[in-house]
């Protein structure tokens, strides 16, 4: 699968679009569109609801993205969030030092006089030794030693534009859980082990950002901080390695509960020198990406360094009392991490096929229902005739008052069909003359609406009082086949 595929179809149906388009673009920034963003809300909302609402063990937060400076100076943001750079000399252009090292480069030895040599991407001249000393984009201008860079956006509270009034867009919504870790346990009288979970907006000045919604600098997140007792066993196990095993274990079921397939989900485990130096163990969860296998999350024990972190910065205290043993504890926590961004882009690659019905190609989104950004579209068989036109109207608005329900007339039926399809829209409503009858003829209809299922491409035809009922039924899970079978096949 091919990205460009994904980043045209965004554009032409209205999933993501460039940002600032007409200004000829914002670096690595992107809009989403009218399907886009029901996409998007539904990701956060079923995660939301599997993660947050379903479970006793989880509440959730909405926190500022702005927070007290000194919370990045005891996360470590401020003194290690930040990536080894190199700026060209000429062209000013600025380049993660590793990056530049991973693309071949001509260089002129001084050690054989007048030659020029193609150096292999990663290694020295082998006459003299030399690395790359010029810009790889314009080619001319030496490059700096590397200096580190912080990776967060800067900005100023208030009115003065001073250094006291300098604050940080947050690089990820983890902080908050820590910080609000005090008012939530105590507000809600809860017990360990239990987690606070937060979606929402964070920060990133990515020096290359790229791959279009992989890495932006501006993204969403959806994070849980699990934090449990350090001293508790679970099944002969300590219960943050317990723990950390079991949302991995859940994470993953996730993501194949919604299509990913199993063949492009795999995990890897952090090796030790790749570590954070307070995280026992961390694995993430790659998804094989059009750009290939990458990060889709990252599952982190990051045992109870933050909480300790935030306690020493701030003086207050941030322990659990263990009424058990009688004694204060600094929970451990257990870090699920995902991006929205990068889940959409999954969840749109792995969703997408083409097809070939009766020698046509077909484009299908395969969407998961719950995910898909349009649930019904209603459309007329025969846009001449009032008395059809007004029932698929009045059927559309019956069904959106549940879910995002769209009525189409602006083409024939195949083409309505194939539009839906390449937007994964799971069911299409048609009426036609069969529904209502013709009057002038003194025929009279059967009252009945066709549903046409995405991927079998099958239809039924149900009674137009029973499709609230019947999408009830499939959009909350149910099988296609069984309701199927309770009603009679369209014809044609
Ligand atoms: P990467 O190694 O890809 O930069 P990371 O390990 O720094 O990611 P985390 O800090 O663990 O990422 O953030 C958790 C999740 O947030 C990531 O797994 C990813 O889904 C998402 N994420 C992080 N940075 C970006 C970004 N610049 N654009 C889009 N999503 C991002």
């Amino acid at each position: 699968m091919n990205m460009d595929v994904l980043v045209s179809l965004s554009k032409r149906r209205g999933f993501v679009f460039q940002s600032s388009e007409i200004y000829g673009g914002t670096g690595s920034c992107w809009d989403y569109g009218p399907l886009g963003v029901e996409l998007k809300n539904n990701i956060k909302r079923v995660w939301w609801r599997d993660f947050v609402q379903a479970r006793a063990d989880m509440v959730g937060i909405d926190a500022s993205i702005l927070m007290h400076p000194t919370v990045w100076k005891a996360s470590g943001h401020l003194d290690h969030f930040t990536d080894p750079m190199v700026d060209c000399r000429e062209c000013r252009r600025r380049f993660r030092a590793d990056h530049v090292d991973a693309v071949a480069w001509t260089h002129y030895c001084p050690a054989t006089k007048g030659n020029k040599f193609t150096i292999p991407a990663g290694e020295p001249c082998g006459h003299c030794g030399q690395r790359r000393t010029l810009c790889p984009e314009c080619g001319k201008g030496e490059l700096t030693a590397p200096r580190q860079f912080n990776l967060m956006f800067k900005t100023f509270m208030g009115p003065v534009e001073e250094d006291a009034a300098m604050t940080y867009l947050r690089p990820e919504t983890a902080q908050a859980m820590f910080v609000n870790f005090d008012n939530v346990l105590q507000s809600m009288r809860l017990k360990l082990p239990f987690g606070i979970a937060q979606a929402g907006r964070s920060f990133r000045n990515e020096i290359t950002p790229g791959n279009f919604i992989f890495r932006t600098r501006e993204f969403e997140q959806m994070e849980i901080e699990f934090f449990v007792n350090p001293n508790d066993r679970v099944e002969g196990r300590p219960a943050d390695e317990y723990w950390h095993d079991r949302w991995i274990e859940d994470c993953m079921a996730w993501f194949k509960r919604y299509g990913l397939r199993e063949e492009n989900l795999r995990l890897r485990e952090h090796e030790r020198d790749e570590l954070a130096h307070y995280a026992k163990r961390t694995v993430d969860i790659e998804y094989n990406f059009p750009i290939g296998w990458s990060e889709l999350m990252g599952i982190a024990n990051r045992t109870d360094f933050d909480l300790k972190q935030h306690a020493k910065w701030s003086g207050k205290s941030l322990t659990y009392f263990d009424e058990e043993r009688k004694e204060h504890v600094v929970p451990f926590v257990v870090e699920p991490a995902a991006g929205v961004d990068r889940a959409l882009l999954a969840f749109m690659a792995d969703a997408y096929r083409e097809e070939e019905v009766r020698g046509e190609k077909r484009v299908v989104l395969r969407l998961h229902p719950e995910l898909a950004p349009l649930k019904v579209a209603v459309l007329p068989l025969l846009k001449k005739r009032d008395d059809i036109v007004r029932a698929a109207h009045e059927i559309r608005a019956t069904l959106a008052r549940q879910w995002r329900v769209v009525y189409d007339d602006t083409a024939a039926i195949g083409r309505l069909y194939r539009r839906q399809d390449e937007v994964g829209t799971p069911y299409c409503v048609t009426v036609d003359v069969q529904t209502i009858g013709d009057a002038e003829r003194g025929e009279r209809g059967d009252g009945r609406a066709t549903i046409r299922e995405r991927d079998s491409m099958e239809q039924i035809r149900v009674p137009i009082p029973e499709l609230p009922a019947v999408f009830r039924e499939l959009l909350d899970g149910g099988a296609w086949q069984q309701v199927a079978g309770r009603y009679p096949p369209a014809r044609g």
